[in-house]
């Protein structure tokens, strides 16, 4: 699949559009600010974006049934294009095995928690030559860490 110039603001401003019902639905609050301008980096439009909708995704699951359901979404802009999600959730079990294929605390039944989510989301953000970690937060809750490539005229 063909690797480009992307605009991440749009892409998680599509993330964040996609993710709508689902945040609503979960009463889970959002506190993003949006980049001012473009923020060019190396990727696939689609792709990122599912990258994204897979970590909002995975955080709304992970504050289901808490009183406090907050994601954040930071952009850092710049050499090092850097995008942060974090929940308020109870924090992630196992950090070492999260990108493992099939790797799931979810109970398979409801369509969520075949444990691909990151798995692919690792593969795909790698494939435009970025990184994406997950740790737990010293303050509770975990922070998702997708770092990129700018987009440079000669890529
Ligand atoms: P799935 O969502 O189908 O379980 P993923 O690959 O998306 O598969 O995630 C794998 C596992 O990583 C989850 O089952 C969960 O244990 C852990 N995980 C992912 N995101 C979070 C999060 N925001 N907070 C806590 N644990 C998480
Ligand atoms: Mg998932």
């Amino acid at each position: 699949a063909p690797v480009g110039r992307v605009d991440l603001s749009q892409v998680l401003a599509g993330a964040v559009e996609l993710t709508e019902a689902r945040r609503r639905e979960m009463g889970v609050s959002l506190d993003y600010a949006a980049p001012d301008g473009p923020v060019w980096v190396r990727g696939g439009e689609v792709r990122l974006g599912q990258v994204f909708v897979n970590l909002i995704t995975n955080a709304c699951d992970a504050m289901e049934g808490r009183d406090d359901r907050r994601l954040r979404m930071e952009v850092d802009g710049g050499a090092r294009p850097e995008v942060r999600v974090a929940d308020t959730g109870p924090g992630i079990e196992a950090p070492e095995r999260i990108f493992d294929p099939f790797y799931t605390t979810k109970s398979v039944g409801g369509g969520e928690g075949l444990g691909l989510g990151l798995s692919i989301s690792y593969g795909l953000v790698q494939s435009f030559g970025g990184t994406i970690r997950g740790l737990n937060a010293p303050e509770g809750g975990s922070v998702f860490t997708v770092v990129l490539e700018p987009w440079r005229e000669e890529d």
